[in-house]
């Protein structure tokens, strides 16, 4: 019996060292009998920050909970090159989220420089009009000091270019750019369609040209890398007979190409 005993207490002995190492403290397998060491700093997810235990090989966590972000503020202003930048903070870990807002529009400058008369320099205006059965199309050419106009006989389709003159060039160029700018306002005001550069509007606006009212429609403006207008279309119709239309086209043309 005595022997008995003292095998069952060895084996209690043996068996007891492999299960708490309390001698050592390295090895501890049962965590929480012996407790953590939580490391200061905070373990963060996407969604969560919480404290790990010291112990790289322990899976214990502490203070496990979703992130309270903060009112999320813009680092990064959206531009028609690439999307603004919204961003939140963790008030508790301090763990930063950015979102990402898409460009939405231009603010007053851009379309104030947009309509610079000097921006439509080396630029071409094609008018398509369509009165009735009649149709008719003129080019003017634009230069920093005269305007060509290319146009077409309506009877012989023979095409003709001329060079309109210096102080008529003045006139048609202060007119033609002045129009510009007012279509460029009027389109600051409607709702765009971004289409990668380009700007398209379904809305149609009144406007009022040398006394005579017209409706302005199918307005599209398409942009370069540099936010340089590379096209300008819309439509003219006479308020008064809807047969009368002008279909109004801005291209530029470059320097190196000139109407002979
Ligand atoms: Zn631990
Ligand atoms: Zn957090």
């Amino acid at each position: 019996m005595k022997r008995t005993i003292t095998a069952i207490l060895c084996l209690i002995l043996v068996l007891g060292a492999f299960t708490s190492c309390a001698g050592c403290g390295k090895h501890p397998t049962d965590p929480a009998a012996k407790g953590h060491d939580y490391l200061p700093q905070w373990s963060t997810n996407a969604t969560h920050h919480w404290h790990d235990c010291s112990d790289k090989t322990c899976t214990a966590q502490i203070d496990k909970a979703e992130h309270t972000w903060s009112e999320p503020t813009l680092v990064k202003e959206a531009t028609v090159k690439e999307p603004g930048e919204l961003k939140s903070v963790c008030t508790v870990c301090q763990r930063s989220k950015i979102e990402y807002v898409e460009f939405k529009g231009f603010d007053a400058s851009f379309w104030t420089d947009l309509a610079k008369a000097s921006n439509y320099e080396n630029y071409t205006l094609s008018e398509n009009t369509v009165a009735g059965d009649v149709y008719a199309s003129a080019l003017y050419y634009f230069t920093a000091d005269k305007v060509y106009l290319t146009s077409v006989n309506v009877d012989t389709s023979e095409m003709t270019t001329e060079e309109v003159g210096e102080a008529t060039a003045e006139r048609l160029r202060s007119y033609y750019t002045n129009f510009l700018g007012t279509v460029i306002e009027l389109g600051q005001k409607c709702e765009y369609v971004l289409i990668s550069r380009s700007f398209a509007s379904s809305e149609s606006f009144d406007v009022t040209v040398d006394g005579k009212a017209y409706k302005i429609s199918e307005l599209k403006i398409e942009l370069d890398d540099d936010l340089k207008v590379t096209k300008l279309d819309f439509v003219m119709t006479d308020a008064e007979n809807s047969a009368v239309k002008y279909d109004y086209s801005f291209s530029a043309y470059g320097t190196t190409v000139k109407p002979e």
